[in-house]
């Protein structure tokens, strides 16, 4: 019978929480595969997925390989832990021409053959039937694992496919990410969430000076996200009035830094709403002017939650790696506008000084803004 094994990884470590990180696994694997009949099975140290369609097993695993809390996987055949039921199977695999090892683990000592003396036999038998094949101890093509287990049964597979490793999402509580339509903060949710934080978005906009297609950018961004978030919810707000207002009274150059200021403002006040305890954008330092520790300094000023830039220390280039491998990347570098663009200065104040950021503030009503800002609010709920 084909199953999946599937290893975990820093969830061994949570002692007395053990349980909640586990059940929310199981619950999340579960929801992950939602669409396919499966068993999950409880095994020491790891699950047992069986019982699915086996036509399905590459989409199943695509799946599984993107559920946080999970190290590794490998489809397996499952037999009795007979010598002659595995000798059939490894004869069954494909070796011909290509280099091997064979490890064998011996969890049950019933099995009557030690480890090392059953890797000799299963290696002959591999060289007498598959022509062109030879052993590498040490760089083998192919490792054939024989995994003999406490419960009567033998596991044996040939390939171990990464997964996405961290935390099992929401068991770290909710952040609020601040989602444009760019490369970074895609990248900086898939960081929160990884680490275990239920993500939920707000987008800001400024219709009409962006278009309809900047918002289904958004969208379809936080779609994408959701092969590794799971449903996800936006809040969509629009910031045309606010940057209208900075435009009409304040200095050009401050345009960015005051902006900014509003968006951490109005984030905050949606994540009390939303019973989010963090912000998370995908700054990273000096990459732009707006992210210079001055910048950085006079927009964390307004809030009072923690901010989370997992990006922080980020090269441009290493958060396009990670934007390529989540898919999100081509999504992110269409060309439509995002608000930030718009009214954009010639010069933007790369080292604010906050009495002068106070004064050119001090020429908007903030609070008016605020409310009316936070009153074009509209949601989007994306499974
Ligand atoms: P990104 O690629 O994430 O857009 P960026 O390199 O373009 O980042 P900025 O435009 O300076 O950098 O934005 C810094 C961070 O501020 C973004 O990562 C994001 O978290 C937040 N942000 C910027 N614009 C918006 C927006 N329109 N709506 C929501 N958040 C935004
Ligand atoms: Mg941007």
């Amino acid at each position: 019978m084909k199953v999946i094994l599937l290893r975990y990884g820093e969830v061994f470590l949570k002692g007395n929480n053990r349980k909640f990180f586990e059940d929310t696994l199981i619950r999340n694997i579960k929801k992950s595969l939602s669409q396919y009949d499966f068993s999950l099975k409880r095994l020491s140290g790891r699950y047992e997925i069986s019982d699915f369609d086996e036509s399905q097993t590459k989409n199943i695993v695509n799946r599984l390989t993107k559920v946080f809390g999970l190290h590794s996987l490998s489809i397996a055949t499952k037999v009795e832990s007979e010598p002659e039921n595995i000798i059939d199977v490894v004869k069954q695999l494909d070796l011909t021409n290509k280099t091997f090892r064979v490890t064998t683990n011996r969890a049950s000592k019933i099995f009557p053959i030690h480890s090392m003396e059953f890797n000799k036999q299963l290696g002959e038998i591999i060289l007498n039937t598959f022509e062109g094949s030879k052993v590498d101890l040490h760089n083998p093509t192919v490792e054939v694992k024989i995994d003999i287990r406490e419960n009567g049964y033998t596991y044996i597979s040939t390939q171990t496919i990464k997964c996405a490793d961290g935390m099992p999402l929401h068991t770290a509580g909710k952040g609020l990410l601040l989602l444009s339509g760019g490369i970074d903060s895609p990248v900086a949710g898939y960081y929160m969430a990884k680490r275990g934080l239920t993500v939920e978005a707000i987008h800001f906009h400024s219709y009409p000076y962006t278009s309809e297609l900047a918002r289904q950018k958004v969208l379809d961004l936080a779609r994408k996200m959701g092969d590794y978030l799971g449903s996800i919810r936006i809040h969509i707000i629009s910031v045309t009035n606010i940057q209208e207002q900075i435009h009409k009274n304040c200095h050009p150059d401050y345009m960015i830094n005051l902006l900014r200021r509003m968006m951490m403002r109005i984030a905050e006040k949606v994540a009390e709403k939303c019973g989010a305890g963090a912000l998370i954008t995908g700054e990273s330092l000096g990459q732009v002017a707006s992210q210079t520790l001055e910048s950085i300094t006079s927009t964390n000023s307004v809030v009072k939650m923690p901010i989370f830039r997992p990006l922080i220390g980020f090269d441009k280039l290493e958060i396009i790696d990670v934007a390529q491998r989540i898919d999100t990347y081509n999504i992110s570098i269409l060309p439509y506008e995002d608000c930030c663009t718009v009214f954009l200065p010639k010069n933007p104040i790369t080292k604010p000084k906050i009495d002068r950021v106070l004064k050119e503030e001090s020429k908007i009503d903030v609070e008016k803004l605020l409310d009316e800002s936070l009153a074009t609010e509209e949601i989007v709920d994306i499974n």
